[in-house]
Order: C-alpha cells, then sequence, then structure tokens
C-alpha cells in the first residue's frame, strides 16, 4: 500500500484542514464551524459513517483529497471506549482476523502496539484457544492471528489515529439525509445533512452499515434499485459480560464450541481489554438463544461440550444478556447497476454483509479501503470522482471469497433461506468437512486453512493436489454431535481418544 510520502496529488496548505490537525478532541470541536454549504467540492471528500469501512476509506482518500469530511449521526465518545447506538454489534462477540490486522496496520502503522497496549489481545487462533468444530476438538494446531478487542477500544483506537490525520474531521451527531445530484441524477455533487444543510463535494462515501438509505436517496436521483441476494440461517445471538474468575490452571486463552446443523447451538468465551469475559450464544432458528438472564446458563449447558458452561457457571455476570438477531447474509449488487453515478460510492456492511459468525466483516471492510487504495492510487480528485463505478465494482469484489464461505456454510442448516445450493456447492461443502476433520490435527492443513478463513490466502491453496491426498485420506466427521470429555489444556484431548464415536465418510 502506498504511503502518504509517495502521494503525487499536490497537497493543499488548506488552512481550514490545517486548524483540525491533532487530537480527535481537536477534530470533534472544531466540527460545528466548518463545512458549510458553499465550500469549494473540488478536493473534498464526504464519508457518511464513522465506523470502521468509513474511517478506513477517510485515512485512503486523504491520500488525494485535501479535504475529507465524515459525517457520523451519533454523538462520538470523547475519553474511555464506550457503547455507542450506532454499532449495536459492539457487544457481541468479535474477532479480527490476521489479514484485518495485517491492512489496519499498514494503513494506520504502530496500532497494533497501541492496541496491545491498551489491553486488546493477539492470539493464535486455534492454538490458543479450546475450540470444538464441527468435525471434533482441534488440538495444539497452528492456525491464524486473531485480533481480540471490545469494539469500543478498537473503532475508538482506529477513529483517533485517523483523526490524527489534519485532512480529515468528523462532523458528529449529524445524519445524512440524502444526496445532492446534478442534471439527470449523473453526477453526485454532494450530500444533505438531516436540518437541511448541503455539503458540496466531489465524492461521496456511504459507509452507514447496514441500515444504508443508499437505495432510495439512488430512486430519488431516478437510478434503479439494486438487485439483493439474501441467505439467512436466522442466527441469533446473546451476550454477556462476565468477570474473569481466578484459575491459575487454566491455560487457555478463549474458548469456541460450534453447533452442527443436527444441533446447531453454539457459544464464543473471549478474553475482552485484560479485563473481562464476553460470553456469546448462537442458535439458528428455534435454538436462537433468548436473553433472559435465568436461561442464559442453561443454554451454555445445552451445546455439544459442556465445556464454556463448565467456565462460565460460577463467574460473575457484568451484565444482564443482549441479543442481536438480523445476521442474514445479504449483498446489495450495486456492482451489476447498468447506470451509476460519478461521484458516489458505497462501501462495507453497507453494500454486503455476512452472517458475523465467521468473523468476516471488519476483515472485508479493510479489504475494501485496501482495493480503494490501489483504485485512486494515481487518479486526482476529478478523476476519481469519474471512476466511481469501476471503484464501487472493484471495492465490491474483495466480499466474493468470504461471501462464499458463509453462504456454503450456511446452507448446511435446514433452516436457512436463500439459493439453494449447486452441485460445485455440495461438492464444496463435502470437502470442506473433510478440511475441517483434517486441519482438527494436521498442523499443515490447519495452517492452509485458517489461511484461508482468515481470508489472508485465496481458497486454492485448499486445492492443490498435496492437499487434496492429505485431506481426503482423513476420517469423516464423527457421527455423534456431543462431546462430553473436553481437552483441559493445549495438549491433544487424549480423554476423547477412547469413546470417540465412529466416524463416517
Ligand atoms: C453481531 C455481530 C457480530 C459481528 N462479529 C464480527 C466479527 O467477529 N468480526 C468481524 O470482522 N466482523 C464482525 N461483524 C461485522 C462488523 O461489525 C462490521 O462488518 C463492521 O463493523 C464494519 O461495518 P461498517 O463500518 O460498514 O458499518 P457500521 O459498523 O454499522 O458503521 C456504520 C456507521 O454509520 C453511522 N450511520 C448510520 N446511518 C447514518 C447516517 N444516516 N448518517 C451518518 N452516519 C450514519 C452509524 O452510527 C455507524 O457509526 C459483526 C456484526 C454483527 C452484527
Amino acid at each position: 500500500m502506498d504511503d502518504d510520502a509517495t502521494d503525487n496529488h499536490p497537497r493543499t496548505t488548506d488552512s481550514h484542514a490545517d486548524s483540525y490537525a491533532g487530537s480527535q478532541a481537536g477534530s470533534q470541536a472544531g466540527d460545528r464551524a466548518g463545512g458549510r454549504a458553499g465550500d469549494h467540492a473540488g478536493d473534498h471528500a464526504v464519508v457518511l459513517g464513522a465506523g470502521l469501512a468509513g474511517l478506513l476509506a477517510a485515512r485512503v482518500l486523504a491520500r488525494r483529497f485535501s479535504r475529507v469530511t465524515m459525517i457520523e449521526r451519533d454523538e462520538l465518545p470523547q475519553g474511555e471506549p464506550v457503547f455507542r447506538p450506532g454499532i449495536p454489534q459492539s457487544r457481541h462477540a468479535h474477532v479480527l482476523w490476521s489479514r484485518g490486522v495485517e491492512l489496519i496496520e499498514l494503513m494506520l502503522p504502530g496500532i497494533t502496539d497501541k492496541l496491545v497496549a491498551a489491553g486488546a489481545g493477539l492470539y493464535d487462533s486455534p492454538r490458543d484457544f479450546l475450540w470444538l468444530s464441527p468435525a471434533d476438538w482441534f488440538g495444539p494446531v497452528s492456525g491464524a492471528r486473531v485480533l481480540l478487542a471490545s469494539r469500543e477500544l478498537l473503532d475508538q483506537a482506529v477513529r483517533q489515529e485517523v483523526l490524527r490525520n489534519p485532512r480529515i474531521r468528523v462532523r458528529s451527531g449529524e445524519a445524512a439525509a440524502g444526496l445532492a445530484a446534478g442534471p439527470g441524477g449523473r453526477t453526485v455533487t454532494g450530500v444533505e445533512l438531516r436540518g437541511g444543510e448541503r455539503l458540496a463535494a466531489r465524492l461521496v462515501v456511504d459507509a452507514t452499515g447496514r441500515t444504508s438509505k443508499a437505495p432510495a436517496w439512488l430512486a430519488e436521483l431516478g437510478h434503479p434499485a439494486p438487485e439483493v441476494t439474501r441467505c439467512d440461517s436466522h442466527l441469533g445471538y446473546s451476550s454477556r459480560y462476565f468477570e474473569i474468575p481466578d484459575d491459575p490452571g487454566r491455560r487457555w486463552q478463549g474458548m469456541y464450541v460450534q453447533g452442527r446443523p443436527e444441533l446447531p447451538r453454539g457459544g464464543v468465551l473471549m478474553p475482552l481489554d485484560a479485563d473481562r469475559w464476553l460470553v456469546t450464544l448462537v442458535g439458528n432458528g428455534e435454538h436462537a438463544p433468548s436473553v433472559r438472564e435465568e436461561e442464559f446458563l442453561p443454554f451454555a449447558r445445552s451445546l455439544r461440550s459442556p465445556a464454556l458452561y463448565d467456565a462460565i457457571r460460577d463467574a460473575t455476570p457484568l451484565s444482564a444478556p443482549t441479543a442481536f438477531r438480523n445476521t442474514a447474509n445479504e449483498w446489495r449488487h450495486y456492482e451489476r447497476l447498468e447506470r451509476w453515478p460519478a461521484g458516489f460510492v458505497v462501501l462495507g456492511d453497507a453494500v454486503c454483509r455476512f452472517n458475523p459468525v465467521y468473523g468476516h466483516g471488519m476483515t472485508v471492510a479493510a479489504l475494501a479501503a485496501e482495493a480503494l487504495a490501489k483504485e485512486i492510487r494515481t487518479l486526482n480528485p476529478e478523476e476519481i470522482s469519474a471512476a466511481s463505478r469501476r471503484i464501487q465494482r472493484r471495492t465490491t469484489a474483495v466480499a466474493a471469497v468470504p461471501w462464499q464461505i458463509a453462504t456454503s456454510e450456511d446452507m448446511r442448516y435446514p433452516v436457512t433461506e436463500g439459493p439453494p445450493p449447486d452441485r460445485a456447492t455440495r461438492i464444496l461443502q463435502s470437502y470442506m468437512s473433510r478440511v475441517m476433520v483434517a486441519a482438527n490435527t494436521d498442523p499443515a492443513i490447519a495452517s492452509r486453512f485458517f489461511g484461508v478463513l482468515s481470508l489472508t490466502s485465496p481458497p486454492g491453496t485448499l486445492l492443490d493436489p498435496v492437499t487434496m491426498v492429505r485431506v481426503l485420506s482423513k476420517r469423516g466427521l464423527p457421527t455423534a454431535p456431543h462431546t462430553t470429555d473436553y481437552p483441559s489444556h493445549h495438549g491433544p484431548p487424549v480423554a476423547r481418544a477412547q469413546n470417540r464415536p465412529p466416524a463416517v465418510g
């Protein structure tokens, strides 16, 4: 990724931008003063939404635009990282896979160390965790790096780093309400804010997440609605914080008990910011966990293994359970539209969101920012505006692999609604079941499997002849959905060896 030093767009000495240099507090305090209608639009980009997709896009755009204004509906917190209503998913387990860690570090050098200093953890997944896959417990195999932190901490750290750039500022507590456009809706020329103010811009980026109103805004300009593909496994989340109980003998850092189609219930336990556990329970359809306090522990006990229940049964809860239900994979195919206005791009969850259980949304936001950086590398603001249809297609393309992973896994579940799996998907599902069995114990396959899952390597790395022979020589899934014994450390689950159910395949 190119660095600011290589930026060949002339850097303006914009006193307006300069006045926002420095801290996040400085950026927000100055927000009210500037950006009025009539601003010169030529070198100005507006990013709607200061979530992860919007922040990373702003970081990238600041290389080509002398001013980037972010519009964020929430009042952004100052000081301690705290919950805000615009990111309701922050109360549920979030994993940032290695590819996301790597890209965010490239865009914001030094951020990983700062996050770790603030309490985030970098782990090897699955080696550092107790992880029951649909096949069996992972042995002590190395997979991919993951960063675990509260979303509040992660977002605040990214926001602070992004807002250090003097070209970027945020107007928080203000919502976008529509687009402004030239004749025939052919070129987006700015954005309308709730309250009526109009901000002129050469480029508008919609990164307002899953509640994006882009289809309606485009319709107002005379553009057709995008086709939508949906695949909904009706997965429900219920999450709760716990004090970390003292246990000097504990040798795992976190835990993941996955469900299977015949028992679609699972749970994740992760350490957050060095001082608490976040436990997220999940289930499909009628198995979705409730938010009633008295049902949290019984649900944990009903998983395929009692490991998670055993870990939290005596732990002190720090919060009531909270739910998240709208977890469908949904892709708005803007990239297929024949007509697309110049000066407009949609990024992040606003374009494509995934069943969150695979942990891909944040990494995809980073991949889209990387694709955006490549597309605009040699363009000036006017050329970027003219290239927005191509930019839309290229930044969306990064969703293809995680979409394939999420939907083909979700299609294994009988409650899933969506396009039925075709023959190729069914073959892939069957092969991936074998990969999962092999990855449990074979370090080479685990490394390849997690390379793909972390979006670091292409899926083809699981299909080379040597890997295929290795995978196909392994036994199939155990038939019994339940496992009572579990590894109490990172050694192989010796106790299970005697009572392993007969394998199929
Ligand atoms: C339950 C759950 C668990 C998840 N777990 C993971 C995980 O483990 N790993 C992972 O990588 N991803 C995970 N994700 C996905 C991840 O949260 C998102 O992909 C990620 O936050 C990027 O989203 P975004 O920036 O596109 O949108 P968001 O994070 O939704 O941000 C949108 C922003 O736009 C603002 N906004 C909305 N409307 C307006 C408006 N009109 N004007 C101005 N501002 C507006 C909002 O306030 C918000 O700040 C999970 C998602 C869910 C729902």
